[in-house]
């Protein structure tokens, strides 16, 4: 049976005119240094959104904020409505439920099995019946490509293999957004290929909104709607892929997209 990714949560329409994700006047500032300044975007539901940008330019710290890993130091970021920042720590569960993410390096639990890495948070989060759970697990390892896994501890696996679980274990809480930060940065080459055709194939078969820190710009110009490329802490530019990738209007996009294509 293919894999429910419905969203645990009842979400706004894909496509949808009103916006999923909102940042208003976001200011982050870590010391001295002002990494988000005064940062304005939307994303609608759906959307598969890609932020480019040279290294320090913020990016991270956008999907972080998101997670809760950071908080702004001022600004409203709000997810469905519900407020992310300010907010009271019961709304900003309620939003946080939302958003899944992956990380570069992969952050699997070492100790537990692929399977229990997967079923853990939504047995304990989203109060699923470990049977339930498993059933779920099992669902999305065959999406991602590991149905035969399930048992493997994660140092058993390569980095690719440890990705897709990682994707799977996002996935299983049926978030309506998906944060993707530099998900093939730390494996050898021939393993990202796995990795973003998992990906490719979530953006095309779901409507889950994707918002995705990348330097693969082959991938980006595939599955996004929308790049973002952001300089110091600003969206300078964005658009659909085909405008900024064939002919950014912006001297810094331009540099940067030199450097990187
Ligand atoms: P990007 O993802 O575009 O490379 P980041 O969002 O990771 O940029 O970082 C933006 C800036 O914020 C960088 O200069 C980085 O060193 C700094 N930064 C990020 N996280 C922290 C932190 N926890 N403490 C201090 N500085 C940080």
């Amino acid at each position: 049976m293919p894999a429910d990714l419905s969203p645990a949560h009842t979400p706004v329409p894909a496509d949808s005119d009103s916006p999923l994700i909102t940042f208003d006047n976001v200011t982050k500032r870590f010391g001295s240094t002002t990494v988000l300044d005064d940062l304005c975007f939307s994303v609608r539901p759906g959307r598969h959104v890609t932020l480019i940008g040279p290294s320090g330019s913020g990016k991270t710290t956008i999907l972080r904020l998101l997670m809760t890993l950071e908080t702004p130091d001022s600004g409203t970021i709000q997810v469905n409505g519900d407020r992310l920042f300010p907010a009271a720590e019961r709304e900003r569960r309620q939003a946080r439920k939302k958003i899944g993410m992956v990380f570069q390096q992969f952050n699997l639990f070492p100790n537990m099995s692929v399977l229990r890495n997967i079923t853990e948070a939504p047995v304990r989060v989203l109060g699923l019946s470990p049977d339930e759970a498993e059933a779920r697990a099992k669902e999305l390892l065959d999406l991602v490509g590991l149905a035969d896994r399930t048992d493997a501890k994660p140092a058993q696996l390569s980095g690719g293999q440890q990705q897709r679980v990682a994707i799977a274990r996002a996935l299983a809480m049926r978030p309506q957004v998906l944060l993707l930060d530099e998900v093939t940065s730390a494996l050898d080459p021939e393993l990202v290929a796995g990795v973003l055709d998992v990906l490719r194939d979530i953006a095309t078969t779901t409507d889950i909104t994707m918002l995705c820190v990348t330097h693969e710009m082959n991938f980006a110009r595939d599955i996004s709607d929308e790049v973002m490329m952001f300089d110091s802490g600003k969206v300078i530019e964005s658009g659909p892929p085909e405008k900024i990738f064939a002919g950014p209007e912006h001297e810094r996009t331009r540099e940067f997209l030199g450097a990187v294509l």
